[in-house]
Order: C-alpha cells, then sequence, then structure tokens
C-alpha cells in the first residue's frame, strides 16, 4: 500500500511536470513569433544591389545574421566574377589552351557542373562560354557600334561548352581552347542568393527573403502571412504598371530580358542576353519570369528560356521539375504572352481575377 501510495504521488508530480513542461513547450511558438520584427538590408555585390528582408527577435541577431549572407556572396564574388582581375574564374581563364587541368574550389566546381549540364539540357542555348562573345558587346556598348562579323568570327573559335572540360574524380577543369572566357551572369546570382539563404539558416533565421539583382530567393513565409509577396509586372517587356503579386514560400523568382540591358543601333534593339550560335544579341524584347525551386535553377532558366523562345522553352521548363515559366514577347508593338502549365496553375487565382476587372 504504502509503496502504491508513494508511487501515485511520484506520478502525480510526474505529470504535473510533464504538464508545465508541455504547456512551455506550447506557448514557444507563439511566444517566439511574437517577438519576431522585419528587417531589411541592403548591399552592392556582383555589380548589382542585394537585399536581405529578415524576421529575428532582434537588431542585433538580424544585423548579424545579414552580415554573414552578404560576406558570403562577397566570397562567391571573388570566386566567380570576370570583372575581378584575380578571382578564381579569371585565374582559370588565364589557363585556357595550355592543357593543364587545374584544381577547382567546392564552389567554383559546383557551379561548372550546374552550368555543364544546363549546356547539355539546352543543347547550347545556354552556355557559360559566351565570354569572348560578351566582351564583344560590351565593347560595342561602350563605342556605339555593332561587333564586326571578322572580330564574332575569331571569338567563335574559343566559344563552345564542349571545349570546358571538368574531370569529375580529381574535380579538375580544363579549358581546351586559348582565350576562352567563361561568364557566369545568367548562373552566378542565383547560387550567390541560394548560398546566402543557407548562411542566414545557420544563424537561425527561418523566414528571409535574398534578392540579387531580381533573383530572388524566398524560405518559410513572414509570421502570420503564406507567403511572400512578390511583384512581377505583367503586360509587357517595358509596361511594368500592371502588376501580378505572387506569393511564395521555399521557392526563387528571377527574370530575365532586355529591360535595362540593351543596346540600341540603327533602330534595332540587341538585348544583353546573347545567342551562343551565332554571338548576336537577341532582338525579339522579350521578358521571361522564372519560377523554380532554388535561385540557381531560376537564374539559368530564364536566361536559357529566352534564347530558345516560347515553345522550346516553355517544354524546357515544364520538364524541370518545380518549375514554371511566363514569356512575354513584344514585337510590332504587340504583346504576346505564353504561361506554361505550372505557371497557369500557380497563378490560376490571381490571373482570373485580373481578367475580370
Ligand atoms: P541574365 O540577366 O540572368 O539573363 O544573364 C545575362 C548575362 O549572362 C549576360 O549579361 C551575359 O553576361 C551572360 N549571357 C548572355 N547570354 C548568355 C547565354 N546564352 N548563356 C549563358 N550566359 C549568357
Ligand atoms: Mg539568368
Amino acid at each position: 500500500m504504502q509503496f502504491r501510495k508513494y508511487s501515485g504521488g511520484k506520478m502525480y508530480w510526474r505529470s504535473l511536470v510533464g504538464f508545465w513542461v508541455l504547456s512551455w513547450f506550447l506557448c514557444l511558438p507563439a511566444w517566439g513569433q511574437k517577438q519576431l520584427a522585419r528587417f531589411e538590408y541592403s548591399q552592392r555585390h556582383m555589380g548589382t544591389l542585394f537585399r536581405v528582408v529578415l524576421y529575428a527577435p532582434d537588431s542585433s541577431r538580424a544585423g548579424q545574421a545579414a552580415r554573414a549572407a552578404f560576406k558570403r556572396v562577397a566570397d562567391l564574388n571573388h570566386i566567380l566574377s570576370d570583372y575581378e582581375k584575380d578571382s578564381e574564374l579569371n585565374q582559370l581563364c588565364r589557363m585556357a589552351g595550355t592543357g593543364q587541368w587545374v584544381p577547382g574550389s567546392k564552389d567554383l566546381w559546383y557551379v561548372l557542373k550546374k552550368s555543364v549540364a544546363a549546356s547539355e539540357r539546352t543543347k547550347g542555348a545556354f552556355d557559360i562560354t559566351v565570354g569572348p562573345y560578351v566582351q564583344l558587346w560590351r565593347r560595342a556598348r561602350r563605342q556605339g557600334t555593332l561587333p564586326t562579323p571578322e572580330a564574332l568570327a575569331q571569338a567563335s573559335q574559343a566559344v563552345g561548352y564542349q571545349h570546358l572540360k571538368l574531370n569529375k574524380k580529381g574535380k579538375t577543369v580544363q579549358l581546351a581552347v586559348p582565350y576562352m572566357q567563361l561568364d557566369m551572369g545568367a548562373i552566378g546570382k542565383g547560387y550567390a542568393v541560394d548560398e546566402a539563404l543557407k548562411i542566414l539558416k545557420k544563424y537561425g533565421i527561418k523566414a528571409a527573403l535574398v534578392d540579387g539583382g531580381g533573383n530572388i530567393v524566398v524560405n518559410r513565409p513572414p509570421p502570420g502571412t503564406k507567403g511572400w509577396e512578390i511583384n512581377l509586372g505583367i503586360s509587357s517587356p517595358t509596361d511594368t504598371t500592371r502588376q501580378l503579386q505572387l506569393l511564395l514560400k521555399h521557392q526563387a523568382v528571377a527574370t530575365s530580358g532586355d529591360l535595362y540591358q540593351y543596346l540600341d543601333l540603327n533602330g534595332v534593339r540587341y538585348s544583353h542576353i546573347l545567342n551562343p550560335y551565332t554571338g548576336l544579341g537577341l532582338t525579339d524584347q522579350s521578358r521571361v519570369t522564372i519560377i523554380a525551386r532554388n535561385g540557381l535553377t531560376a537564374d539559368w532558366l530564364s536566361t536559357a528560356v529566352s534564347v530558345l523562345g516560347p515553345q522550346q522553352g516553355l517544354t524546357l521548363a515544364d520538364k524541370t521539375p518545380g518549375a514554371a515559366v511566363s514569356f512575354i514577347r513584344q514585337q510590332n508593338h504587340q504583346t504576346q504572352q505564353w504561361l506554361s502549365r505550372r505557371f497557369k496553375k500557380l497563378t490560376s487565382g490571381i490571373l482570373k481575377s485580373e481578367k475580370t476587372k
């Protein structure tokens, strides 16, 4: 009896403590969420503005996390930049045509691997070896004249993803032809926003948005909401007055087009996105928006779909898990829009309400 009585008392205390611990844990999320405040930071990196929006319990934790995220982007720039003379990328390019296999850092290797895979999937519509063409077009923009056919033909000798060789075993890289120049302009920022978001998570930040010049990635929605509100101009490549608002979580969105970067010559508008087969800037005045599972995918896909055009581009997006595309093209003062299967599904409610307005 005595034993039973004693045991019963222990049970009572145990359940009381258990109840107290349980209620403490049940209270925690709500208590924690109430304390989260919105913080926003921006810094210039990779030739564009990077913005971090995050929810954190206090400004010191928010600031620490944001600083670490920006530092990661700056470190990646030292690896991936084609502007920085001694970036890892440019050091590799100086070995082009020497026959040497050069070891790559973890980050460089990863982005090169993803880039070659993207080239293979798009049969070269996406190609980071377009560097020699890009340099000709940068000069063309400065001087206001088109690159000559001779200059384009010479540059073409050093372009082609088949000359970019990866040795998986030793994680080494060979650029097989002299004067090759790699350009991460269409994939590097996407990778950087993914990596910045990972750093924020390491610092305990779960609800955050990172925007690297229009390459946006988000994770958990802001407290008390269903997602991050992202505004997209949808009516034409030049008219941003009509906005489509997306609600995203654990997703990325990127837009490619000639809205800001182009060269106007003899009445023709050449985009900074090039067709790697011709070396010419695209002239079809398009704007491609991609929603994808991560920033790197959204970034390269938006450029690839711009080159491929609406038909092949939508097929590519449909075959990419989680990817959705809106392709807008302006020709002869007319705007045409194509939406991929998943884009229609993601935005069906919003687009319907737009039509009925
Ligand atoms: P984005 O704004 O993401 O479409 O990237 C455009 C940038 O990527 C350009 O400024 C070039 O540096 C580079 N680029 C241009 N055309 C291509 C292409 N076809 N494949 C890969 N990179 C490209
Ligand atoms: Mg891109």
